[in-house]
């Protein structure tokens, strides 16, 4: 039987209450377990006047900015809109049915200065971190780094070519917010100074950001595809992430300008940031090819991190002449042995003044003797268009040969699937959390749409592995 036709009545009186409209198994129940606000107020204590009209609850907008960063609603207008209208997020943000949601403008006053000149951003996302180590999410023994392409709010329409940049030229009183952060970071490692190779093309709008191709596809952006572009080149920002691969964990992360330099540098940030935060010692890093260079691989021998890492290597000779790794070495006597079984010395000569001598440091080279090359009879196997073979070894081939022996070993094998783990998060960033594009500009701001995101994820993983109880009904 039909019922009857549904009317709208507006009732006089409503007993109401959000608690028991939001699902027992909502994400956000689940979050709020662990989104520990409850000192946001007294660290921003001292960036409120305490004269003027009362400010909106700080606690109230990180609340909303988390949601937002939760469940990927980028624009901040559909933010308040969605706030107003969805329970759960209501009842997240601790509003009831009839307190008003803040205008959108106040996220972008509070955002550019209060929240970024008191660090508020990266002090909650240190504080989900030390959750997840006392949860005991981080064993903190296998971390794996990888960064990733993010497109700046940046379009080629409004750039200059390289040859017609100068920004010696640009006043700083009057330029925009992310021209002013951008003067600011030109001796930067992470930004200005990484290269010191101009890009192509400079945005007008975002010139910290850098004109970049994305690489060649992984196969978990073929399974997962991300929103970042294919093909053309463009403007972006390069967001570093230093993951725990126990339950991938997001231990740290760092926005910087996408060229393989600045990337590698906010590597060693990052490994220096978490030892002194949270005393976290890692046994092994794992990572791509970009990441092992000789200075990298030094850098991480010499603090006791085994670099899980395949060595950048350029020794291989093409034609089928020997190549370096033919040629033994003995660390002994500070030389190599030819397959001739020749040693090849750095230095024959004796110094009477061993200040004239070469200090052997950077690239050294090592040579045998003229006369034993000529008579040798693998000579065209080895030197076949010289008068003697010569080898070069950088200076920190003690720990390339360090990591040339760990990726002979199961472990090296493990951690290479274990290096896919940041590349899903990556994934999972553009796919679910929808940040194939910034919205903020400069450097600052993609900082800060990092370390939300960072925080988003962190508390998205807190929330799986530990959801919240649920309540069973009375019998
Ligand atoms: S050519 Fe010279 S370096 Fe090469 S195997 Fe013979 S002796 Fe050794």
């Amino acid at each position: 039987m039909m019922g009857p036709k549904q009317e709208a009545q507006a009732a006089l009186f409503y007993e109401f209450s959000l608690e028991d409209h939001v699902l027992q198994d909502h994400l956000l129940r689940s979050i709020d377990r662990f989104a520990d606000l409850d000192d946001i107020r007294q660290y921003l204590a001292e960036f409120y006047s305490h004269t003027g009209r009362p400010s909106i609850d700080p606690e109230l907008l990180i609340r909303m900015l988390l949601v937002g960063y939760c469940f990927g609603i980028r624009s901040e207008r559909r933010l308040c809109e969605e706030v107003h209208l969805n329970l759960a997020y209501r009842w997240f943000c601790r509003l009831d049915l009839s307190d008003p949601v803040p205008n959108h403008s106040t996220f972008s006053k509070n955002r550019h200065g209060r929240f970024r000149e008191s660090k508020l951003l990266r002090h909650l996302f240190e504080k989900t971190v030390a959750r997840c180590i006392a949860d005991g999410l981080v064993s903190c023994q296998r971390l794996a780094a990888d960064a990733s392409l993010i497109e700046a709010d940046a379009n080629k329409q409004n750039s200059t070519p390289k040859k017609d940049w100068d920004h010696s030229t640009i006043a700083p009183a009057d330029a925009p917010r992310a021209v002013k952060e951008y003067l600011d970071v030109l001796d930067d490692a992470a930004f200005g100074a990484a290269s010191k190779v101009d890009p192509k093309f400079t945005s007008h709008s975002d010139p910290a950001s850098q004109w970049s191709k994305e690489d060649q596809k992984t196969i978990w952006e073929i399974v997962f595809p991300t929103n970042a572009r294919k093909g053309p080149a463009f403007f972006s920002y390069s967001t570093n992430c230093l993951i725990d691969t126990d339950h991938s964990v997001i231990v740290d992360v760092e926005g910087t300008r996408s060229i393989r330099q600045a990337e590698v540098g906010s590597v060693r940030t990052m490994l220096d940031r978490i030892k002194d935060l949270h005393d976290i010692n890692p046994e092994r890093l794992i990572a791509d090819s970009g990441y092992g260079s000789g200075p990298m691989l030094g850098w991480l021998v010499d603090r006791n991190i085994k670099p899980h890492i395949p060595v950048l290597d350029k020794s291989g000779r093409t034609g089928g002449t020997w190549s370096r790794a033919d040629f033994e070495w003995d660390a002994e006597n500070n030389h190599y042995i030819c397959p001739g079984g020749e040693p090849h010395k750095q230095f024959r000569r004796n110094y009477s003044d061993p200040n004239r001598r070469p200090t052997g440091k950077g690239v050294a080279k090592y040579q045998a003797l003229k006369h034993t090359c000529q008579a040798c009879p693998s000579k065209m196997k080895c030197c076949p268009n010289a008068d003697a073979r010569k080898i070069t070894r950088e200076e920190h081939e003690g720990a390339r040969q360090i990591a040339r022996d760990i990726a002979k070993t199961k472990q090296y094998v493990v951690s290479m699937r274990l290096r896919k783990k940041v590349e899903m998060l990556f994934a999972h960033l553009k796919r679910i959390l929808g940040l194939g594009r910034l919205r903020l500009r400069g450097p600052c701001g993609a900082n800060d749409e990092f370390l939300l995101a960072a925080t988003a994820q962190n508390l998205r993983k807190l929330a799986k592995i530990f959801p919240a109880p649920q309540q069973t009904s009375k019998a």
